[in-house]
């Protein structure tokens, strides 16, 4: 399986566009496929429903992308916290993007999108996370709730 997981484009390996492939969104933590963008959880949480909204064109910069896939990300943006609020009680959120390596990007080929929900009180409760197996179990699980949520938003 492991050299099926490996997609390849002009600039080599990318994540986001291996994750923008089809058939295997409950392994990639993809809740949501929009028609020039798709959702999905982040592997490495700030905490439990921190949300990742990327286009499947592999773009540096928010400007090089055609402006449909830009509002459609705003409006998947949009819905992302709609869902957040309904299915996991956010009480607010951060919203923010790292282009290019000086601004911290980490993935810095594929631009990405950040949605973390917040709730009243957690500033104690973010150090708590880490790379454990159940962490990924917790993940999985929160995937399958917020995927059904978006299935019920409709688009
Ligand atoms: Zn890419």
């Amino acid at each position: 399986m492991g050299y099926i997981r490996t997609a390849k484009n002009e600039f080599g390996p990318c994540l986001f566009c291996d994750k923008s492939h089809m058939g295997k969104d409950e392994d990639d933590l993809v809740v949501h496929r929009g028609e020039n963008a798709y959702i999905l959880m982040n592997l490495y949480p700030y905490n439990n429903g921190h949300l990742m909204v990327v286009p499947y064109d592999h773009e540096k910069n928010f400007d090089d992308l055609q402006p449909d896939t830009q509002v459609e990300m705003m409006n998947l943006m949009s819905q992302a916290m709609g869902v957040l609020r309904e299915s996991l009680d956010a009480d607010g959120f951060n919203f923010g993007a790292n282009f290019g390596e000086v601004a911290g990007a980490g993935i810095k080929e594929h631009l990405h999108l950040h949605l973390v929900p917040r709730w009243i009180g957690d500033t104690n409760f973010m150090p708590v996370m880490g790379h454990t197996k159940v962490m990924v179990d917790g993940l999985k699980e929160t995937r399958k709730q917020l995927a059904e949520a978006f299935a019920k938003n409709g688009k």
